[in-house]
């Protein structure tokens, strides 16, 4: 029954006066108040969605607090237009969650709820819209509506064929109807015309998974002890917060970890929240765990379309389902009985969102899990030096799984140093001669490079021109299919030139190697092997991937080349060499995490070889054979090195040891970013050291990668060893910087621990 104010007086008062607290879409880093409805016939609570009048435009936000004083003028208040959820979409932990991270990460609470919900929430529509359904309207003289409506539709084939269609289904959903290639609009006009019209029907009632229907299918297998371990301690107390760090070597079986630790969750009706990296959501990830468990498994991606997605979040909400995979912004799903959440690969870049509400789902994760009273699981092979650091510290029960369930040792990294040989296209002969043994033996080899196209640079070999993007101020890279010249940075494509625009010359040559002109140059020395190329360009489309890897799965030997796609999580039991062609750059980047993205990167690929029956060689070429951190990965572990790399993070007071952020400026004119970004930089210096809180300011600087499509881009880093200092600090620089005059066309915004420092 809907509710009016004076009804339910053991709630409110008829003179208590209420009002709703709302994160509005907007980029204003604040909430703001409305009155409730004129005709409020809906009770309203905390994360029920509102439509509201701001400005002149109609918008959906989000109630975040009921409350009964505002310091709004009453002129100014304004009603809301509606209140679209009955029940609320997100419970009082979610919404206390999300609004710590609008704060935590410095971000416009509006653009924190629009990250949170699916895109059709956001527009405003029903939670039940997917059970839309339509019937021809009810018609007195009911024969003689097919013959009047036959005749009225004389001229509009395409309405009279969909009339035709929902007469035969007599009742079709929005869906069923689309799927028959009919659109909104001309539902729509048949809708005016009174000819059919439209039930919101409640959608059926979905089953609770029951605990007994998931019950795990399949091998049974004997867990290893190490397993047993890591199982025992996730399952001592399931429905408590726990955060646990399981760090174990690639092939070492965390899946299976993983799975008995869901099925213990599924048991006691608790759903499992899974975030994988967006390019582990592989069709054949998610088999995984639907072979496993027979309860509803769904899936939230980037692959996915707005209903979709929407079905999935809904039964996530209404607890249909149990299991939920999903990428990074997955993690906003609320549960109906929240039981455990899972980052697989908690080291990848992708659970850091880059640009708009700059979040990490990993952080953020720990907080939910702690929120709403569940364990969280933090796995990888290459652990974060972040995580690493937690374990010590004691946040994180540090879980170890040290062998691989292959009988086989796990192979080391050889280096191959090729400071003084003569490369052909960027192999040495070494690599050659090992690919050509592997290949006549019938094994299946992997080439890894990590840079697409076919090389970085093409220059003139008359005056030494080379190819530029404009707009980035970056070395623009040479693809041969199709040919062009594209921008890696902006994404801009121009043809190849057929002179030179300095001197005319037509003689042209390209630098540095990329995966296509790896896979050339393989095919003509190995012509009778197929050579196999995975990286961002060949995969366009759904199926790519897919493709190649079912080719892979054959078995049969070939040559597989291909970018950091291929680093994550694929099985080939028949890959028995992994070279690993050039990590140098990684070793004297201007990142200070550059060597630890390297070496993740390394153990990641280097996983790939022997992980079944056949013993497995890693190559890897390098001018600087010498250097430690390739010295620590050869002959020792990833475990040593990262203890090492810890050693020096301590002594250069970089993170985990001290926190960072770092305030961006871009503008297409450079001195209006250097000048706003001094302009900031000199708020913080009005402050006395005192006020400061040890707050160490670094910049204005150019940004590493000085302009990037067109635009200007000048930063500011902030670092502090205390990470309360540093959200003093970033809460009056920005609340002060929002005051500033801002040249038009130019933009600023906060990364709080970033990731990425260009
Ligand atoms: P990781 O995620 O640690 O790289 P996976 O979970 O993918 O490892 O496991 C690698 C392979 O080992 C899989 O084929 C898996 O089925 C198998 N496996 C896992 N646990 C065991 C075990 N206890 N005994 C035998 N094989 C196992
Ligand atoms: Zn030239
Ligand atoms: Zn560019």
């Amino acid at each position: 029954m809907p509710q009016t104010a004076q009804s339910s007086p053991a709630t409110r008062s008829t003179s208590a006066k209420q009002y709703y607290r709302v994160a509005v879409p907007s980029p204003l880093r604040r909430l703001f108040d409305y009155l409730p409805a004129k005709s409020d016939t809906t009770t309203a609570h905390p994360g029920s969605r509102v439509r509201i009048p701001f400005g002149a435009r109609r918008v959906t936000g989000v109630i975040v607090d009921i409350v009964s004083e505002t310091d709004v003028p009453a002129s100014k208040l304004r009603p809301v237009d509606a209140v679209l959820d009955r029940e609320p979409l997100f419970n009082s932990a979610m919404l206390s969650l999300l609004q710590w991270a609008a704060n935590y990460y410095q971000s416009p609470i509006g653009e924190v709820f629009a990250a949170a919900l699916p895109a059709r929430l956001r527009a405003g529509e029903g939670l039940t819209s997917l059970e839309e359904n339509w019937r021809l309207s009810a018609d007195p003289l009911e024969n003689s509506q097919a013959e009047s409506a036959t005749a009225l539709l004389k001229r509009s084939p395409r309405q009279l064929a969909l009339y035709r269609l929902i007469a035969e289904n007599r009742e079709m959903s929005t869906e069923a109807i689309a799927e028959q290639g009919f659109g909104r609009p001309i539902l729509r006009k048949l809708q005016e015309r009174d000819l059919v019209e439209c039930h919101h029907d409640a959608p059926p009632p979905r089953p609770h998974f029951s605990s007994h229907d998931f019950l795990a299918d399949g091998e049974r297998l004997q867990l290893t002890n190490e397993q047993e371990q890591a199982v025992a301690a996730l399952n001592a107390s399931p429905t408590q917060f726990g955060s646990y760090l399981l760090d174990g070597v690639t092939g070492s079986g965390k899946t299976e970890v993983y799975m008995r630790a869901m099925a213990q969750q599924l048991s006691l009706g608790r759903q499992c929240l899974v975030l994988v990296p967006e390019i582990g959501l592989t069709p054949q990830t998610i088999a995984r765990f639907t072979e496993r468990f027979r309860c509803p498994v769904v899936t939230l991606h980037s692959g996915l379309n707005e209903s979709e997605r929407l079905a999935s979040w809904t039964a996530a909400r209404d607890g249909s389902a149990g299991v939920i995979i999903g990428t990074r912004s997955a993690l906003f799903t609320p549960l109906a009985s929240p039981g455990i959440l899972i980052i697989d690969e908690e080291h990848d870049a992708s659970f850091k969102q880059q640009d708009g509400f700059k979040y990490s789902a990993r952080d953020l994760a720990v907080m939910r899990a702690h929120a709403e009273g569940m364990p969280i699981v933090l796995g990888s092979a290459t652990p974060s030096l972040e995580t690493l650091h937690n374990a010590i510290a004691g946040k994180f029960t540090h879980l170890r799984l040290s062998n691989s369930t292959a009988s086989l040792p796990r192979a080391a990294i050889e280096l191959v140093d090729v400071a003084e040989q003569h490369l052909q296209e960027g192999f040495s002969q070494t690599a050659l001669q090992r690919l050509r043994e592997h290949l006549e033996r019938g094994n299946q080899c992997l080439v890894f490079i990590n840079r697409r196209g076919y090389a970085p640079v093409l220059h003139c070999t008359n005056c030494g021109w080379q190819s530029e993007c404009d707009d980035c101020l970056a070395q623009m890279t040479v693809h041969r299919t199709p040919p062009r010249l594209r921008c890696h940075h902006c994404g801009i494509s121009v043809a190849l030139p057929k002179s030179c625009p300095n001197c005319k010359s037509r003689h042209f040559d390209t630098i540095g190697l990329g995966t296509q002109k790896a896979e050339r140059f393989l095919q003509s020395q190995f012509p009778s092997f197929p050579v196999i190329r995975v990286d961002r360009d060949s995969t366009r489309g759904k199926a790519g991937l897919d493709r190649a890897l079912t080719k892979v799965g054959e078995e049969k030997p070939c040559i597989l080349i291909g970018t950091q796609m291929l680093a994550k999580g694929h099985h080939f039991p028949n890959m028995t060499l992994v070279i690993i062609l050039d990590a140098d750059g990684g070793l004297f980047s201007a990142d200070f995490r550059g060597q630890e993205h390297m070496a993740q990167l390394v153990t990641q690929v280097a996983g790939r070889a022997g992980r079944a029956k056949k013993r497995g060689e890693v190559l890897l070429q390098t001018k600087h054979a010498a250097h430690a951190t390739l010295q620590a990965l050869s002959n020792e572990s990833y475990a040593q090195f990262s203890a090492r790399q810890l050693d020096e993070r301590l002594n250069a007071k970089l993170p985990p040891f001290s926190h960072l952020a770092l305030v961006r400026v871009e503008a297409s004119d450079a001195m209006a970013a250097a000048g706003f970004a001094e302009a900031i930089a000199q708020l913080s210096a009005q402050l006395s050291s005192d006020e400061r809180l040890g707050v160490e300011l670094i910049g204005p600087l150019p940004a590493p990668m000085e302009k990037r499509a067109g635009k200007f881009r000048v930063q500011l880093l902030l670092k502090s060893e205390r990470r309360g200092s540093l959200q003093d600090h970033l809460n009056y620089l920005v609340s002060n910087s929002e005051q500033l005059k801002k040249p038009p066309g130019l933009r600023w915004s906060v990364d709080v621990d970033p990731q990425d420092m260009i």
